[in-house]
């Protein structure tokens, strides 16, 4: 029967019911800053927030989106080809493809419609998408409705590429390799010297998703291709507005003039309402700040660097590099568990990850960090994991 294949989660759920954890969609009731709030009558230190740069609190951003909701009004009512194309959506777009050095941006509605809506429109019947197993659902949900040959190709692996690009032929003139900048749940970087590098070798089209890495890595904020000093092989970068930038919606910025006529047949993009103004405004102030303050992405790595050293300095198995996502590696579902709500009851708030939503088979209490963390609650996250270890509750990584 149609509800059938729904009794593996009623199930769970039943389970988190009676042993009283919430991990999914546990409530925060209040909120004081980018980094405190009260979760389940609890006071505590926000430690999976995606919030990099703390940006969503920043005084300046919340005046912007103020103003901007007083002088344009709570919402478009709208979708951008109809009714929502507002000024603002058309500044955003200009200042975007303006921070990323190319002629042409769209602005969508999230982060998710922009990588969903990219990747089911930009390859289609008889064209192949070449994507890293380990994708966002966001590219996964976009590339099943494409309708082009999809093959994937191994986690970060340039070699399993070259591979697979080599045996298409002539085919990789019709082909998009999709790859992320910074992966969400581990927090490893992508090697996008060596993706480069075998896109110039075999061809194709590269598409980057840098939803967690703008704002975050290179010179001047770009993402992973520019730390990798890679940009001119990229084709198209798509990104979120709901990490770094503290607001929400997505975007997509390319060097081609197609893109123009491309946002005209993206599905994600017709069907649905444009952001809030005041969503519009909150991220135009915050990709200013961006540009002219490096130093929020100095104090986020000095931050990560914090949390990832005093984790594996406890024997935690943590993801492969220091990222601000820093993810502790755990086997068992009911330790993951019993291991969220002790951090919860100790007042640190973290995120946690169990299959399918972690990439593999094993599970996660996945911290990010923020420039926005003192260095007191990064002290204060690590002693929590200490406590949690002394106390037995934290098993050993067999290293499987
Ligand atoms: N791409 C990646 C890699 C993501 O991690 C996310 C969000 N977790 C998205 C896209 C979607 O972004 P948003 O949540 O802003 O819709």
């Amino acid at each position: 029967m149609l509800f059938d294949k729904f009794q593996d989660m009623i199930a769970f759920r039943g389970q988190l019911a009676a042993q009283g954890v919430k991990p999914f969609g546990a409530v925060t009731e209040e909120i004081h800053s980018a980094t405190e709030g009260v979760v389940e009558g609890r006071e505590v230190i926000l430690a999976g927030t995606n919030n990099y740069l703390g940006l969503s609190w920043d005084p300046r951003c919340i005046e912007a989106s103020r103003e901007a909701a007083a002088r344009w009004g709570t919402g478009t009512t709208g979708s951008r080809v109809a009714n929502g194309s507002f000024a603002g959506h058309q500044a955003l777009e200009s200042e975007i493809a303006d921070f990323y050095g190319v002629p042409h941006g769209i602005v969508f509605s999230t982060g998710y419609a922009a990588t969903m809506g990219m990747c089911s429109t930009l390859a289609g019947p008889g064209d192949v998408i070449l994507l890293d197993g380990d994708s966002h659902a966001s590219i996964y949900a976009g590339v099943r409705l494409s309708g082009a040959e999809i093959i994937r190709f191994k986690h970060n692996n340039p070699e399993d590429l070259a591979k697979r690009l080599r045996r298409l032929g002539e085919r990789v003139d019709n082909t998009l390799i999709i790859v992320e900048g910074i992966y969400s749940m581990l927090g490893d970087v992508a090697p996008l010297a060596e993706f480069a590098a075998v896109k110039r070798e075999y061809g194709g089209s590269l598409f980057i998703d840098e939803a967690h890495s703008m704002g975050v890595l290179g010179e001047t904020g770009r993402g992973a291709a520019q730390a990798a000093g890679i940009e001119a092989d990229v084709d198209f970068i798509a990104g979120t507005f709901s990490k770094s930038l503290g607001g929400i919606g997505g975007f997509c910025v390319s060097p081609h003039a197609e893109l123009e006529a491309i946002r005209f047949c993206i599905n994600a993009y017709i069907f649905t309402a444009s952001s809030a103004p005041s969503v519009i405004a909150s991220t135009r102030e915050a990709l200013r700040i961006i540009r002219s303050e490096p130093q929020l992405r100095q104090r986020l790595w000095d931050n990560a660097q914090r949390l990832y050293d005093g984790l594996a300095g406890l024997g935690l198995r943590v993801g492969p590099s220091v990222s601000p996502v820093v993810a502790v590696v755990l086997e068992d579902r009911d330790a993951t568990l019993a291991c969220w709500q002790a951090l919860l009851d100790a007042g640190v708030y973290v995120n946690m990850v169990v299959p399918p939503a972690s990439p593999s088979t094993y599970c996660l209490l996945r911290n990010s960090v923020s420039a926005a963390h003192t260095t007191g609650q990064i002290d204060t996250m690590i002693a929590a994991y200490a406590s949690l270890k002394d106390r037995g509750l934290l098993p050993a990584y067999s290293g499987a």
